[in-house]
């Protein structure tokens, strides 16, 4: 095999698959650029989501003649010149590949023009092409248009999403941005509309007021070599996708795990297991505490204390959230948040069991022969505990000539539990995960077979999500028809719903619908539905309808109920466990009740 050096242009094409993904990183490069430029009126324009037009001005310090030529090369910068910079950056920039990657994969068109100069230049590039430089009448700042992203690998192209996708990311991003650099005035305009227009503003706060909604408190730390602000939303205002938080580290926008465990923390007991919370934190550090060199697109950074930035975040938020323990916040928790929104949910989702190891097999009896001796001071409980815990390798019960329609109910027990008897054993059935798997059965049947019933809602229902959770629903869309929701945008980041699967009850939609966004947003990353992909999401999509549409403990189920359910389940397949795997039934043996009390000897 013989080695050579590849050519500037392929090198560029390379870097760029690191640095260009999609036109939001396109506008995050050239957004960064004016702002190291020093400029405090930005303006975008993207056509088609970016895909055929990105176009920024700025009215920054600009770029003489030679320079604008020189920045289209490879490791060009201004930003910083020695190792030692690369220790404590202050600016955006520093890595000089953004402006020759995105000119490697569009056509581009280059104005600029310093106070100094008396008229501007202008470079055309196709390509990575040079293909002209002139000169031009223009004010001082610079114009950079990006057209066809990706011109030349249609390959990449075809990865981007619908334009309506692209640009809600390329809009999502720029208000988180715009909250980082309040100084700067920013506008978006969407195929000629405007889509975003922020004013300068004192301070990140200040900006954030504009933004958030709803009960809100300030966050604030400040210490010798680090800052803090931020403004956090009441926590029932949750949501599970952790983009709902936004984290911002000296002028980025990051996603960092580490940040939003210390956010989550702050939070404490406020917050469900998977909830996040809405809000943003800004931190300023000092440049030499944290390394911003560990991502091609500067969305991830490092930190020299990790430790120490975690105690002061989860303390900064901690404090915060103390606030709205007091009473008047407490109160409006439960009372005027609006319908549909989180706060609604509050009690609806509490009662998931806890998972029992997973075994997925049948029926569970215990086989330990040695139970009499400590029944009688442990107590029933403790030996049905241990009962359970012995089950798993004695499970593989007569399973195939049982049948739940030869159970004889006896009674409801402990809010959720049906005990039955049947040729000398019993039976305790969890009604909740029987129910659930009967639900689960139907849902994916009637998917598969198209004919999922779906219910008109005389008023249509809003959820209030994050902007991303209401851009993967609506990517995912014609799955959700399928499933029998009807849904529409409304607004930012509202969705509403008009028709829903007849099998749930109105007043649990909104919790789905978060939830829904939320596993659209990690089992669909890059968006592809491979086929491999949708089945993982069609079976979790149907076990979330099912667990909300299926009946919660506490309630009493009548007799006719209980055999119907019974019967139903004689229907399903995998009628075990329900779809997390949880067990439906336990049976116990009438000849290890009467060993718990001795009986047998
Ligand atoms: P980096 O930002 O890492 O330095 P880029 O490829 O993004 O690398 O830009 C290269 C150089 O071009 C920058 O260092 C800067 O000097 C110049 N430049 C780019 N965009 C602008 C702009 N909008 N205004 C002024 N100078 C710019
Ligand atoms: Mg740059």
């Amino acid at each position: 095999m013989k080695i050579s050096v590849l050519d500037d242009r392929l090198v560029n094409r390379i870097a760029a698959g690191e640095v260009v993904e999609r036109p939001a990183s396109v506008v995050r490069e050239l957004v960064d650029n004016s702002v190291d430029a020093g400029a405090d009126d930005i303006t975008i324009w993207i056509e088609a989501g970016g895909r055929s037009l990105i176009k920024i001005n700025d009215n920054g310090c600009g770029m003489e003649h030679d320079d604008a030529i020189l920045a289209f090369e490879r490791h060009a910068t201004s930003k910083i010149t020695s190792t030692d910079d690369l220790d404590a950056i202050r600016t955006l920039g520093f890595r000089g590949e953004a402006l020759s990657s995105i000119a490697s994969v569009t056509r581009m068109n280059l104005q600029s023009r310093t106070t100094e100069s008396e008229a501007g230049t202008e470079v055309i590039i196709e390509g990575g092409l040079l293909k002209n430089v002139k000169s031009c009448a223009m004010p001082v700042g610079t114009t950079i248009t990006a057209r066809r992203l990706f011109f030349n690998t249609p390959a990449r192209r075809k990865f981007l999403k619908q334009p309506r996708t692209e640009e809600r990311r390329v809009k999502t991003w720029l208000k988180q941005y715009a909250l980082a650099h309040p100084e700067v005035r920013f506008r978006l305009f969407c195929d000629g509309k405007e889509a975003v227009n922020f004013g300068r503003r004192d301070s990140s706060l200040a900006r954030a007021r504009d933004q958030f909604r709803g009960s809100l408190v300030e966050v604030h730390y400040s210490g010798s070599n680090s800052d803090i602000s931020g403004l956090i939303a009441h926590p029932s205002m949750a949501q599970y996708e952790s983009a709902a938080f936004v984290l911002l580290v000296n002028g980025r926008v990051v996603s960092d795990r580490l940040l939003l465990k210390a956010v989550r923390e702050g939070f404490d007991s406020t917050l469900k297991e998977r909830e996040y919370p809405v809000g943003f934190i800004r931190l300023d550090v000092a440049p030499d505490l944290i390394d911003v060199n560990v991502h091609p697109q500067k969305s991830e950074v490092r930190f020299k204390e990790p430790g120490v930035v975690f105690n002061l975040v989860k303390e900064a938020i901690g404090s915060a959230v103390t606030e709205f323990r007091a009473p008047v916040a407490g109160v409006s928790r439960f009372s005027h948040t609006p319908r549909g929104s989180a706060a609604l949910q509050l009690n609806s989702q509490s009662d998931t069991l806890p998972l029992l190891p997973q075994s997925g097999p049948v029926l569970f009896k215990s086989s330990r022969n040695d139970m009499a001796a400590d029944t009688a001071v442990a107590g029933v409980g403790a030996v049905v505990e241990d009962a359970l815990e012995s089950a798993p390798e004695t499970a593989a019960v007569e399973t195939s000539d049982f049948r739940y329609t030869d159970l004889r109910y006896i009674g409801q027990a402990l809010d959720c539990y049906l005990f039955c008897e049947c040729d000398g054993v019993l039976y305790v059935l969890d009604m909740h995960a029987a129910h659930e798997r009967y639900n689960y059965n139907i849902i994916r049947e009637r998917y598969e077979q198209r004919a999922v019933q779906s219910q008109q809602l005389l008023m249509p229902l809003s959820v209030e999500l994050t902007e991303t959770g209401l851009s993967s629903c609506l990517d995912n869309e014609i799955l959700l028809n399928r499933f029998g929701f009807e849904v529409e945008a409304f607004g930012e980041s509202t969705l509403l719903v008009r028709s829903m699967p007849a099998i749930m009850a109105e007043k649990n939609v909104p919790e789905l619908m978060k939830e829904i966004a939320a596993i659209a947003i990690d089992e669909v990353p890059g968006g592809e539905l491979t086929a491999a992909v949708l089945e993982k999401v069609v079976d979790h999509i149907s076990a979330r309808i099912a667990c909300h549409a299926s009946i919660r403990s506490g309630k009493k189920m009548e007799k006719a109920e209980v055999y119907s359910l019974l019967s139903a389940l004689d229907g399903s397949e995998f009628s075990s466990a329900c779809p997390h795997g949880r067990p439906i039934a336990v049976a116990f043996k009438g000849s290890e009740i009467e060993r718990w009390f001795g009986r047998d000897k």
